[in-house]
Order: structure tokens, then C-alpha cells, then sequence
């Protein structure tokens, strides 16, 4: 199934996607809470319901809904893995803006921060470059893994059992303060810095993830074009790596790396400015687009 968060009278809401009719059914009227992640911890029997309103429920067209981030306010940060995909590790290593790597281009353990709640921003809301003080901002497309079973310890073996599906993130950073402040939680949890959607994909939907092809374009310029299975430390080592640390929690939204084309990988860097666009695309999930101001 395919869910999108939608605004309804100024709040929240969660629509659960008829692609063929260009839809949407709108949960809360069949009594579901109107955000995802409580739907998601609700485990099958959320899901249940949520075909079953699909089955009966009143059509709303997508056209005039104003569409959110499918997590519009996570409840935790936003899990996230740098320097994941080996040419984009390179590329950030040679850039000079790389002030935690120690001279190790590719990482031997994954490389783990979060990105506030507060930066998630809607597709085709702006990108806020203005307000990066350093005036270096980049874009990062990546795939978002959600976790929709709680676990701690969490085996490779098990790990897609606690995955429930996938969105598209748009790591946004703003280079300058990642370097200056030596921990990368800063640079990219500005207000706006992770437009997310625009929809939440389920696992038996996308089949074999690692398939999944990534593409960015700037203004309509390739600038990224990778495959997941290039991951340097693919989804079952990210779960199991965190997890041995951290209870995972339905509704934990992981970034999984930004492959190579990033701005820094160009000399002189491609930062975004005002008038910009950045459309990053998942095969089988769909377009996250957002103008930059
Ligand atoms: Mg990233």
C-alpha cells in the first residue's frame, strides 16, 4: 500500500493512496489515527483496516490536497548513515569538508547521526538556503527506511521484519557549519533541511529494495544516479548496528547514505541558490520535489 500524509482544516491527516484513480481515501474518516506512525504501530491490524477502508471508503482526488511529509514531525530524529556509498565517501573525503573522517575515506563502521524532527518539510515545500548562515547548502538524496516493529538487538537475519516500508529524504546540509562544528547534527537540522515524501511505500510493495535506482537532478541536470545496492553497509547492517545500542521504534525513519554528486563533489562546489529546484527519484516510490529560496 501507498500512504501520504495530507493538511485537513490546518492539521494533519493520512490518506492511504488509489493510484488508479488518482486518490485518496482519507483514514481518519474509518476511525484510524490521523498520523502514521501510530497507524504503523498498530502492526497488521492497522494495515488491515486501512485496506478495508480502501475497499469502501469516499474517494478525496489528490489534486488541491496539500501533501505533507509522510511523517510530518517524527516522533524521534531521524536516523541517518554518512559517507555510505564508496564514490560519494571519495568525493566528500577529496571536497576538504570532511573535518571527522581522520583521514579514513571509507568508514570500517557506519557512520550514525540524526537530523532534528523539526527539519522534516513537505514535498514541494521551499529549501531554505537563505537561512544557512554559511551560505554552502547541498543536497543529499537518499532512501528512508521505516521501521515498523520495536526491536533491540536486532539481528541481520531479522532486520527486514522490522522494516514496514520506504519514503525518499532529501538530507539537505549546509556544508560550512557540518565542517566548523566537527559533528554533523547542526548543519543539517535547520528548519526545512529534510523534504521527505511524497509518499510511505510499503515493504511487499517495493519487493527487493536493494534493487531500487536513485536519481537527483538539479534544474533538470543528473547530478546522482546510483543503485541500493551499492550501500557500503546495507540495510540489515545499519538495523543490526543501531539496534545494539538503541530500541528501534515503529515510525523510526532511517536515511540510508547519499550516493556520489553531491555539490562538494564539484570543483567549485554546486551549492543550491535561490531558484533552484532538486527532484530526487525512487524507482516504485515515486518524485520528491522542492524549489530552493
Ligand atoms: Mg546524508
Amino acid at each position: 500500500m501507498r500512504f501520504v500524509a495530507f493538511e485537513k482544516d490546518g492539521q494533519p491527516a493520512v490518506g492511504a493512496v488509489i493510484p488508479e484513480e488518482d486518490a485518496v481515501v482519507d483514514l481518519s474518516e474509518a476511525g484510524l489515527p490521523a498520523d502514521l506512525a501510530s497507524i504503523i504501530e498498530m502492526g497488521d491490524a492497522g494495515m488491515r483496516a486501512a485496506a478495508k477502508a480502501c475497499d469502501q471508503g469516499a474517494r478525496v482526488p489528490m489534486s488541491g490536497l496539500k501533501i505533507l511529509a509522510p511523517f510530518p514531525r517524527p516522533r524521534r530524529n531521524v536516523i541517518c548513515v554518512g559517507k555510505n556509498y564508496f564514490e560519494h565517501s571519495k568525493e566528500f573525503e577529496n571536497s576538504g569538508f570532511d573535518s571527522t573522517s581522520g583521514g579514513q575515506t571509507v568508514p570500517d563502521a557506519p557512520v550514525v547521526f540524526t537530523k532534528a524532527p523539526s527539519s522534516v518539510s513537505a514535498p514541494g515545500d521551499e529549501i531554505p538556503a537563505t537561512s544557512d548562515p554559511s551560505e554552502s547548502t547541498d543536497y543529499e538524496g537518499e532512501l528512508g527506511v521505516v521501521i515498523g516493529k520495536a526491536g533491540r538487538n536486532i539481528s541481520k537475519a531479522d532486520a527486514y521484519a522490522h522494516v514496514c516500508g520506504y519514503t525518499i529524504v532529501n538530507d539537505v546540509t549546509a556544508r560550512n557549519l557540518q565542517q566548523r562544528h566537527k559533528q554533523w547534527f547542526l548543519g543539517k537540522s535547520l528548519d526545512g533541511f529534510c523534504p521527505m515524501g511524497p509518499v510511505f511505500v510499503t515493504a511487499d510493495e517495493i519487493g527487493d529494495v536493494t534493487t531500487l535506482k536513485l536519481t537527483t537532478h538539479v534544474n533538470g541536470e543528473l547530478r546522482q544516479d546510483a543503485c541500493v545496492k551499492d550501500l557500503i553497509f546495507d540495510i540489515p547492517t545499519i538495523i543490526e548496528t543501531v539496534s545494539a545500542l538503541i530500541t528501534l521504534e515503529p515510525g523510526d525513519i532511517i536515511a540510508t547514505g547519499t550516493p556520489a554528486g553531491v555539490g562538494i563533489g564539484f570543483k567549485p562546489p554546486k551549492f543550491l541558490k535561490p531558484g533552484d529546484v532538486v527532484k530526487i527519484e525512487i524507482d516504485r516510490i515515486g518524485v520528491l520535489e522542492n524549489p530552493v529560496v
